[in-house]
């Protein structure tokens, strides 16, 4: 063979390797869309040619793109978990004072946020106190710690979520409404005692309880304690049977503090930085007197 046959041949050969991988490039693509697999059909390229440089065996590259894979979707799933929940912005457990409540223990909190002990057979928290103790923000923010943990919450004012179900009453569709909340481990229901009238007059929130009693959990914060719930359901039967069932494996955490945000706005006006906690205005304000 002359050194021209030889140098076209190999070129042909160069050519034609070079358009099988052009090819296989394209099929792996298409393949992978129709197999939505979004989060290797990012990477497997940029991998393909770490490996092909580096030499790895198959198993190696299929495990790196497969870890790949896992975990894109489970970055995904908390992200869609984080959307559902509807949690308000910015209130976390980092940013939660717990010098200011003194009653409740940080440590306990800390473990009620692995969500492990009660989420699991339907238990649930009632947190107690006057409005600003700080009652919502601790609910989101073991609400987010407990996404982050791989558990799936909604957060809502309960009047809100009381709407929603007197709607579904309304359309004959009360169950499968309830039903539905039943894909969240916990439900957040903010501000219990804020149900009105009219809407006490309907049991949608008795069916609510009753439905998810040791089965799924629910965070309830309320401002009123138990003597005044009387408002919140139809009857004083439903009332019972409904704080009976919320009580049976509960947590309840009382936050008998000053308003978080006044406290801090008369720091402010005091000229200090942090805020106080409880016992320390309270002596403040008497050495003031
Ligand atoms: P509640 O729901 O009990 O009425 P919030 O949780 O809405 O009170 O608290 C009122 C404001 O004060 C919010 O902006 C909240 O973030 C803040 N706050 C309350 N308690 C604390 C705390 N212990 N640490 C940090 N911020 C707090
Ligand atoms: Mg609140």
């Amino acid at each position: 063979m002359s050194t021209t046959t030889t140098v076209v041949s190999e070129t042909r050969a160069k050519h034609s390797s070079e358009t099988r991988a052009k090819h296989d490039a394209a099929r792996v693509e298409l393949l992978l869309g129709e197999l939505r697999l979004p989060g290797v059909k990012l990477i497997w390229a940029k991998l393909a040619e770490q490996s092909d440089k580096e030499g790895w065996p198959a198993a190696r590259f299929l495990a790196a793109l497969a870890e790949h894979e896992m975990a894109d979707r489970g970055r995904r799933r908390m992200e869609r978990h984080l959307t559902e929940a509807r949690l308000p912005a910015g209130k976390t457990l980092a940013t939660f004072d717990f010098d200011s409540v003194p009653m409740v223990s940080k440590a306990q909190v800390m473990a009620l946020a692995s969500g492990d002990a009660w989420l699991g057979k339907g238990a649930n928290i009632l947190l107690f106190g006057p409005p600003g103790g700080g009652k919502s923000h601790l609910a989101a923010a073991l609400g987010l710690a407990l996404i982050e943990n791989g558990w799936r919450v909604m957060f809502a004012r309960t009047t809100d979520l009381v709407q929603r179900l007197q709607v579904a009453r309304r359309e004959l569709a009360l169950e499968s409404a309830i039903a539905k909340l039943d894909r969240y481990d916990l439900l957040i229901l903010d501000d219990i005692a804020y149900v009105t009238k009219d809407q006490a007059e309907t049991s949608v929130l008795f069916e609510l309880i009753a439905a998810r009693y040791e089965r799924r959990s629910m965070l309830i914060t309320a401002n009123q304690p138990f003597g005044e719930w009387g408002k919140i359901f139809p009857d004083q039967a439903m009332t019972l049977a409904s704080i009976d069932r919320l009580v049976h494996h509960a947590t309840i955490l009382e936050m008998n503090v000053e308003s978080y945000r006044r406290r801090e706005a008369l720091d402010r006006k005091r000229g200090r930085g942090r805020p106080a906690t409880h016992a320390t205005i309270k002596k403040t304000e008497k050495s003031e007197d």
